[in-house]
């Protein structure tokens, strides 16, 4: 795989994707937003649609896949109220994208793919870009990462009909979780807090629409 050279034309791109798309839309965290301006998103999309990579769109990965617009992974990034110091687990690591975006938030970041090809490229892809603080693995997130639990923070980045209960499980004290859920067609962004007693507070944030999470807890199979 060859990382083409960043010039100034994606930087260019990068801080108009910011200051149009984002900051206008209620993206406020700055280091989320420096994050989105720094990281290059037209290295996580074939080259043939590297000139797409800074619009207002969702993009194709492969295998009927999807790098969500950029005000989504904005949303999904800001409503983890990252401070710096976390563990992180992402579910549905795709282009690896999101990854990325995590890593410079936060300490360490594990991700899981389910499908093998985008799990190889996107380790690929974070490995050649330098970016240490990430783990990856190919399987089921669905019921998360037992031997590395508790997290700080956990993101799903796939619809579910209803939020895994392994994942919330694998959430430490006051952790964060955010997950798309809903119908295969439509679903809330949903945000649960472990409170300091243990206990579980579950908000509903903004409409969303993602491909589903397919596990053992999550859809079934990938028929409509
Ligand atoms: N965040 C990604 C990015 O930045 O490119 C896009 C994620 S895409 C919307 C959802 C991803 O979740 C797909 O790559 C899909 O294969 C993956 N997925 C679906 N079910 C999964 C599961 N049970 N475990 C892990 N990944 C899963």
């Amino acid at each position: 795989m060859k990382i083409p050279e960043h010039g100034m034309i994606s930087l260019r791109a990068r801080h108009r994707m910011v200051q149009e798309q984002l900051e206008t839309q209620g993206i406020q965290d700055p280091r989320v937003l420096a994050a989105m301006r720094e990281i290059h998103r037209h290295l996580f999309v074939e080259e043939a649609l590297a000139s797409r990579a800074y619009s207002d769109e969702n993009l194709p990965i492969g295998a009927g896949q999807t790098l969500s617009q950029p005000l989504t992974v904005a949303r999904m990034t800001q409503a983890l109220r990252l401070t710096g110091n976390e563990e992180c687990l992402e579910i549905g690591t795709g282009s690896g994208y999101q990854t990325a975006i995590l890593a410079r938030l936060c300490r360490k970041v594990y991700t899981i793919e389910r499908l093998t090809g985008l799990a190889d490229a996107s380790r690929k892809r974070l490995r050649l870009l330098g970016l240490h603080n990430i783990v990856c693995r190919q399987g089921d997130g669905s019921l998360g990462w037992p031997e590395e639990r508790p997290f700080d923070r956990i993101l799903v980045t796939a619809g579910t009909p209803v939020t895994p209960e392994n994942l919330i499980r694998q959430l430490g004290p006051n952790g964060i979780l955010v997950a798309p859920e809903g119908s295969k067609n439509a679903q809330n962004l949903i945000r649960v807090t472990r409170q300091e007693d243990g206990s579980i507070r579950k908000e509903t944030l903004d409409p969303c629409c993602f491909v589903p999470l397919i596990g053992a807890q999550g859809w079934q199979n990938e028929a409509p």
